[in-house]
């Protein structure tokens, strides 16, 4: 649709508004830094394994000194955790998996391939010469850059980095992002309901979000739909000096929607179009360098846009380098015959079907309702001008991904 902005084009300004500051850093210990993004480059100071050693139980000996018999006098015994004598020559030592390998010994056998004796063993399969032996640096050799600046740290990062001995490691402090929620008719869940009310649906959804994005939440609450009370909660956030506002609803043009007017008094508000359904215009700007975000008020509006614009935006004010969440091409259950204007997400559901797993369409898609995102795995991304037939592969995004930083 000529004017608007295409949603990729969209996330790459979003990015680069966002990567114009990083967080400040600290550091924290590797037990607590999980899900935390580092803030420098990692080396090793050590070899991964730092030593050779066995990665069987079994024997350890001198390939080039084992005799036509295969049989060999045992002269030791090395259990992990214990330093062993160098081996003495034509000789084996007995050895167990993570124990180091004796100097004088480059190969360990199996001990399903040994027969042993009162005091010697007979190898009936002659391993490879370093068979069975995990060299010392492996896994790692001393300098080499582990993790780098910008990663989240995951399971299999803060393994890494305790293998190398790190007790500690640098990461950007948290980002605090204000949340408030714009409207008259909200009551919060509880609360006795009355007419002309609903529940506020998206300060939990929002806060579950971000909560799973590694932000910490600051519930700045309902905000009426009044130009003061929209600018106290404005002013509320800024001098709670908090890292990202983002509010829903009260951004359409309409007479109860102040947040523009407030964002225009206190400081500075865009407005994107986005070639994007659902979700209405995007709002952007920023209170006294605080950048700000306008979120629809439909609750799956509000879903869909924080999940494709304002989770890319929080990731990289994060640090975070790697946003890109993975999108799996899996076949469509359902046809589009008419190509719409802006690319569309729709909730949909993998089913097992003879042929493998097929997208399910859910009938309702209206951007008030969310029953349809729980019983949804993710969304099937449509392209704009786009049509397809049933059992055509279309790009997929699960849910499970786009909750994850
Ligand atoms: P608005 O953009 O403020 O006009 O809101 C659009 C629609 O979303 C209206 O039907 C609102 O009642 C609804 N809405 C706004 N905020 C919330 C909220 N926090 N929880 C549930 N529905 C909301
Ligand atoms: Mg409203």
């Amino acid at each position: 649709m000529p004017g608007l902005l295409g949603v990729d084009a969209a996330i790459a300004r979003l990015v680069g508004i966002a990567r114009q500051q990083l967080p400040d850093s600290e550091r924290v210990a590797l037990n607590a830094a999980t899900g935390r993004v580092l803030a420098a480059d990692v080396q090793s100071a050590m070899d991964v394994p730092p030593q050779a050693n066995s990665a069987m139980d079994g024997i350890a000996f001198c390939h080039a000194d084992l005799p036509a018999s295969g049989e060999l006098r045992i002269s030791q015994r090395i259990a992990a955790g214990h330093v062993p004598a160098p081996l003495q020559k034509n000789t084996a030592a007995r050895i167990f998996t993570g124990a180091i390998l004796p100097a004088g010994a480059d190969t360990v056998a199996m001990q399903e391939n040994c027969e042993f004796f009162a005091d010697s063993v007979r190898l009936k399969d002659i391993p490879a010469v370093a068979a069975n032996v995990r060299p010392a640096g492996q896994d790692v050799q001393k300098g080499t850059t582990i993790v780098q600046a910008g990663a989240r740290i995951d399971a299999a990062a803060a393994g890494l980095l305790a293998s190398t001995g790190l007790a500690d490691v640098p990461v950007y402090k948290r980002l605090r992002v204000a949340v408030l929620a714009t409207g008259d008719e909200l009551l919060e869940p509880g609360e006795a309901w009355r007419s002309g009310c609903i529940y506020n649906s998206n300060r939990p959804l929002l806060a579950a979000l971000l909560s799973g994005w590694g932000c910490e939440v600051v519930d700045l609450g309902r905000v009426a739909d009044s130009l003061a009370a929209t600018e106290a909660a404005l002013q509320k956030a800024v001098a709670e000096k908090v890292d990202v506002i983002i509010s829903s609803g009260g951004v359409s043009v309409g007479e109860e929607d102040h947040v523009k007017a407030a964002l225009q008094r206190l400081g500075r508000l865009d407005f994107w179009k986005i070639a994007i359904k659902p979700g209405k215009p995007v709002a952007m700007g920023d209170i006294g360098g605080i950048p700000f975000m306008g979120l629809p008020g439909n609750p799956q509006s509000v879903f869909i846009t924080a999940l494709l614009l304002a989770r890319p935006f929080l990731l990289a004010r994060q640090g975070q380098q790697n946003i890109r969440p993975h999108a799996f091409a899996l076949p469509a259950g359902f046809s589009r015959e008419k190509a719409a204007d802006r690319r569309e997400y729709v909730r949909v559901q993998i089913r097992s079907s003879a042929s493998g797993p097929v997208l399910q369409l859910h009938p309702q898609q209206s951007s008030g309702a969310l029953m349809s995102s729980v019983w949804a795995d993710g969304l099937a991304l449509l392209e704009a001008g786009a049509s397809f037939e049933a059992g055509q592969a279309i790009p997929f995004l699960p849910f499970s991904t786009l909750y994850q930083p």
